[in-house]
């Protein structure tokens, strides 16, 4: 049988044949984890696209809240400015400001008048007489009796119009205190006919009369004449807020002072005040924003206008406004390109933060919100990040560059647009879960690879396994053809001869028959081995167990091999001497280990050069396991490489390659010899070493004698 070659005449290898099942073991994890990290992320874009969705429909609802907290009066209302009505229902709106940055409303107090003196000259000798005496009354210098008959005598002689509206006013003056009802007569002239003049100080003569009928009105009125106190008195009030003036303020105090000591308390003047107070804060307000505007704009390098939204840092005056950045945006454009403007002071603004704040509860935590307005950037309360400015309004912030979402809300083109933006804040917090199933999931992909893998390794060294094994079954048949046909074609031919009387001498057909018998014996010694193993195999064999003289089992052994021994010119000696079991003894099956013995010194002999000594030797040793009977055959013949020493006990394997083996054997001694060692419970092992002979050591459990 020559050595199993393929055509190319490399030996075969379980690899490339092994490629394509292993593949189809592989494919379906492969494929298996591309799917599942395909899905994984997907899941991821999903995940990011629902917060996207989810945090830009949040930022519009925000932004839209926003605006709208933004763009109500602070004490409520509707969110579009009211006209100023001249009524009685007054109330100053938020500021209206000119396409040009001037205040339209509330109206700006008209500057300072400037004195004009009455010119005397104006006046005929008699008149200047009589205008000098109404002064000095007038200061205090005469009664105020002469004065009206001085007063009179003078409006008399027709002096010019300024003259006579000055002289009423004097004359109702000089009265108010003796003569109520005539001084009031005298103011009502004043408001009668000379309503538009202006005074000597420059102011207008109306306020100051209308302030002298209202001081002049009897103290205790009937009823009709409080109604009539009160229609002028709200009257004037209203053109005092109305029509600001120099004396607005000093027109209101007096009138509150008058209500009070009339009727107890001030109501209605007292609405008029607040509205002055509200429009004197608009107007302060203005020229805060004026001036924060036009530094603004002179670095932009534009003048005009205002913009629509704005921080400004509000001048400290008399009512002390709250410190830190005020805001005013603009929110109605009028078709004059006018723009009401509304503003929040810090602590406004605070709350309205405060209150945009709470609705981001329902947000989770790793998510963060910003409120931009006229460029300034708040961070919500989400991230806990709130900070705040000494007076307690949220501090401006950097917004993040990453957004969610975002939503921007401009009620209308050209006012001031709200921003609120959603950022992840934490997103080690926000990718969490995705990261947990990312690691399950590839730690099933790995365990089910590794097992796929484990299942392709362990299916390749079984086919392996199986290959060899066949082949070492080919080589087997080939052996025993072998192994058969030399030895019966020697005993046929030697038969033969003795048949044909070819061999006359006796002692030559002793020779014959002696050899026949050896031949014969070898022959029933290996197929008794194969039928053996075949009894191994099928688990059919059986092994009675009794105590055995061991000594006379090795002695016996030896005595039977010694004719092969002695054909190949080799020394067969038991060494040392064999001893004495002591309180020991074996209990074995005899005749299986004689097989085993057999065989071994039947190797020693068969593989060693000629004229080469077998040692056996017998003796009881002690184990980790109690005492053990050990044999052990060791020659002096080529040795076994360490690589073989496990190999060698497999059935079939013989070492070299047929062609060249010189050796007659088929490959199941030791096979069968580890078989019965294992069923004795005992060990076998070869202590060899190429060129340097080999030692087989057998070792059995050895029992105390009984
Ligand atoms: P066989 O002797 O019939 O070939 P065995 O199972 O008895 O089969 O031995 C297996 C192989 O072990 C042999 O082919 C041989 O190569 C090797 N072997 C066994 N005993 C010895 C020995 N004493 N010296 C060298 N090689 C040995």
């Amino acid at each position: 049988m020559t050595e199993w070659r393929t055509k190319m005449g490399r030996k075969p290898r379980s690899g490339p044949e092994f490629f394509w099942p292993g593949l189809l073991l592989l494919l379906p994890v492969a494929v298996l984890a591309t799917l599942g990290a395909f899905s994984l992320r997907q899941d991821r874009l999903m995940l990011e696209n629902e917060a996207r969705e989810r945090a830009g429909a949040f930022a519009q609802a925000q932004a839209r809240r926003l605006w709208d907290r933004l763009s109500v009066p602070p004490g409520g209302g509707s969110s579009s400015p009211p006209e100023p009505t001249e009524g009685s229902a007054f109330r100053p709106p938020e500021l209206r400001v000119s396409a040009a940055g001037e205040l339209l409303f509330p109206p700006a107090w008209p500057p300072v008048p400037e004195p004009r003196v009455l010119d005397v000259t104006q006046l005929n000798a008699a008149q200047a007489s009589l205008w000098a005496r109404l002064e000095a009354a007038q200061a205090g210098l005469t009664a105020a009796t002469h004065a009206e008959g001085d007063g009179r005598a003078f409006l008399a002689t027709q002096p010019p119009v300024a003259f006579q509206a000055a002289a009423h006013l004097r004359l109702g003056r000089a009265l108010a205190k003796t003569n109520p009802a005539l001084a009031a007569r005298e103011f009502q002239t004043v408001v009668a006919h000379f309503s538009e003049l202006t005074g000597e100080t420059g102011l207008p003569l109306l306020p100051l009369a209308q302030l002298g009928v209202i001081e002049t009105m009897p103290s205790v009125a009937p009823t009709n004449g409080a109604i009539a106190f009160l229609a002028l008195a709200t009257q004037l009030a209203s053109n005092a807020v109305v029509q600001p003036a120099v004396l607005s303020p000093w027109i209101l105090s007096r009138l509150m002072e008058e209500e009070t000591r009339r009727c107890g308390k001030a109501e209605r003047v007292s609405f008029w005040q607040t509205a002055w107070a509200q429009a004197e804060n608009h107007r302060r307000v203005f020229r805060s924003v004026s001036r924060a505007w036009s530094g603004v704009a002179a670095t932009n390098g534009s003048h005009h206008g205002w913009p629509p939204v704005l921080w400004f840092r509000h001048a400290p005056g008399a009512a002390s406004p709250p410190p830190g950045q005020w805001l005013v945006l603009a929110r109605r454009r009028l078709e004059d390109q006018s723009t009401w403007y509304i503003y929040r002071d810090p602590a406004q603004w605070g709350a309205l933060l405060r209150e945009l704040i709470s609705a981001e509860k329902a947000l989770p935590h790793y998510w963060g919100v910003f409120y931009t307005v006229g460029g300034r950037t708040f961070t919500g309360g989400q991230s806990g990040r709130l900070n705040r400015d000494g007076d307690g309004a949220p501090a401006a912030a950097a917004l993040p560059r990453d957004l969610l979402g975002t939503a921007s809300l401009e009620a209308e083109p050209g006012l001031a647009p709200v921003v609120v933006s959603v950022a992840l804040i934490d997103p080690a917090a926000f990718y969490a879960r995705q990261r947990q199933r990312v690691f399950w999931f590839g730690a099933l992909i790995a365990a089910s690879a590794g097992v796929a893998l484990l299942g392709v390794f362990t299916t390749r060294s079984a086919l392996r396994r199986q290959r060899r094994l066949y082949q070492m079954q080919t080589d087997f048949v080939s052996s025993v053809t072998h192994e058969l046909r030399a030895p019966i074609g020697a005993v046929r031919l030697l038969a033969e001869n003795l048949k044909d009387g070819k061999v006359p001498a006796p002692a030559e057909q002793r020779r014959f028959h002696d050899y026949i018998v050896q031949e014969c014996g070898r022959l029933a010694a290996m197929i008794e081995n194969a039928l053996n193993l075949a009894r191994i195999e099928q688990g059919r064999e059986e092994y009675r167990f009794e105590p055995a003289d061991a000594a006379a089992l090795v002695a016996d052994t030896v005595r039977l091999l010694a004719p092969a021994a002695r054909e190949k010119n080799a020394t067969l000696r038991v060494a040392p001497p064999l001893v004495e079991a002591g309180d020991f003894t074996a209990v074995l099956d005899a005749a299986a280990i004689r097989r085993v013995l057999v065989n071994l010194i039947d190797n020693a002999i068969k593989h060693a050069p000629a004229d080469t000594e077998v040692t056996v030797s017998l003796a009881f040793v002690d184990r980790a396991g109690g005492r053990a009977l050990r044999f052990t055959v060791a020659d002096r013949g080529p040795g076994i490489p360490k690589a073989d020493h496990e190999r060698i006990f497999e059935r079939f394997y013989r070492r070299g390659s047929e062609l060249r083996r010189e050796t007659q054997g088929v490959g199941i001694g030791l096979s069968i010899v580890k078989h019965i060692v294992d069923a004795h419970q005992g060990v076998i092992r070869v202590e060899s070493e190429l060129g340097k002979g080999s030692r087989f050591v057998v070792e059995l459990p050895a029992s105390p004698a009984p």
